[in-house]
């Protein structure tokens, strides 16, 4: 038979899943797991976006235009502006997914060669699209021991000619970690000084903790030209079902790429057009519900891993992950020896190993990414369990 596309066969398989098969076997087993691994919201989806699907009664599911459909434009918009970024509905197209705004965002800007600076570790499925378009990304390594924060000096250090663009998820999956004002005013620096794009990825935007403000490149005037922002519904309103994301931009001549990119795949789900519809009247009600939840689970998390010995982590600034190290040397050896060895009263924790969200080889190994999308009695269960196998895992 013919060989299959090399680059597609480069691809690695996700490291959110890698542990799916032991966890398989361990609940065939009759275990339980509490699942930590994957970054999807528990909490329940507002009802105005079965209220507005229901509604939907038309005799043809017609495609609907290729951009979006109005009503739904003109609700991102609203939210936009209310959330104090300015932008017009020709800004504005609607993706299938976060994850479609990412991939034409990509097509649209890369040439062979093209390097994106991201800062490592990062969301892992950004590599699939990195690699059908092309791109390089190039890793600005950030560490646990201050909260993977980097500095302007590491930033500049990576850029070279065929810097493209600066790709920042903010706040950060899978670190948690929320940008500074220093951080922002760097990236938006070297944009200018190099003459590169920004695609800022704020699908968890709102989630911010501790009273911090809200930050976006959107409030940042003079690098709007060369601002991609991807977003999506997913997170901020509990619908990842949904496939309703966002790609936004003034910069005229992108636009029309992406204006392109949609027309060929023809239009998106015209009834789930119509329930993100429902989920943008919600306003900032669902929005700062589910921040105050994800919060109260934050403080869970973090005051349970800083009692465990051995643990290195920052407290996490927003979304709802964190990454810390563990007292072990391969995490994802000791997270299938939970699955497969370790259980309190049949019970047993699974959360995902972190070497799959760096770049750079060999880094990661000792991580692990925690999600924590759980009630709070059971997060405080799985911390223990997590607790108990550490130590039984290193006294073996
Ligand atoms: C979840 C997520 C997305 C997009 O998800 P969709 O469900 O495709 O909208 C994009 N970026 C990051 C960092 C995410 O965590």
């Amino acid at each position: 038979m013919k060989q299959l596309s090399n680059k597609m066969l480069s691809m690695k398989p996700s490291s959110v899943r890698k542990l799916t098969k032991y966890a398989d076997e361990a609940e065939i087993k009759g275990k339980k797991i509490y699942k930590l691994n994957i970054g999807q919201p528990d909490l329940r989806v507002p009802k105005e976006y079965y209220d507005r699907i229901r509604e939907y009664n038309e005799p043809t599911i017609e495609y609907m235009p290729s951009n979006g459909i109005p009503e739904l434009i003109l609700a991102v918009q609203k939210y936009y502006n209310e959330s104090g970024i300015d932008i017009e509905k020709d800004n504005i197209a609607i993706t299938t997914g976060g994850t479609e705004a990412v991939l034409f965002t990509l097509l649209a800007l890369t040439n062979p060669e093209d390097e994106y600076i991201i800062f490592e570790p990062y969301y892992s499925n950004y590599n699939t699209f990195f690699t059908i378009t092309g791109a390089t990304p190039v890793p600005v390594t950030t560490y646990a021991e201050n909260g993977f924060h980097f500095s302007k000096k590491d930033l500049e250090s990576k850029i070279t000619p065929k810097t493209k663009a600066i790709w920042v998820t903010n706040p950060g999956n899978p670190t948690g970690s929320v940008l500074t004002d220093e951080e922002i005013e760097a990236i938006c620096d070297m944009a200018l000084k190099y003459d590169l794009f920004i695609v800022a990825d704020e699908v968890y935007r709102e989630m911010v903790f501790d009273g911090r403000k809200i930050k976006s490149f959107g409030y940042i005037d003079n690098i709007q030209d060369r601002l991609v922002i991807i977003d999506s519904v997913s997170k901020r309103f509990n619908a990842c079902g949904a496939r309703i994301g966002v790609v936004i931009s003034k910069n005229k001549e992108f636009f029309s790429v992406i204006s392109k990119l949609c027309q060929g795949r023809l239009a998106v789900s015209t009834i789930e057009q119509q329930g993100a519809v429902g989920l943008y009247s919600t306003g900032f009600r669902v929005i700062n519900e589910i921040r105050s939840e994800f919060e109260k689970r934050r403080n869970i998390i973090y005051n349970n891993l800083i009692k465990i010995p051995g643990v290195i982590c920052e407290k996490p600034e927003g979304a709802f992950y964190v990454v810390c190290k563990l007292p072990v040397e391969d995490t994802t050896e000791f997270l299938i020896w939970m699955l497969q060895n370790f259980d309190i009263d049949g019970e047993t924790v699974m959360a995902a190993p972190a070497d799959g969200f760096y770049a750079t080889e060999g880094l990661g190994k000792d991580e692990i990414r925690i999600a924590y999308i759980l009630e709070e009695d059971k997060l405080e269960r799985a911390m223990y369990i997590l607790a108990k196998g550490i130590e039984a895992y290193n006294n073996k």
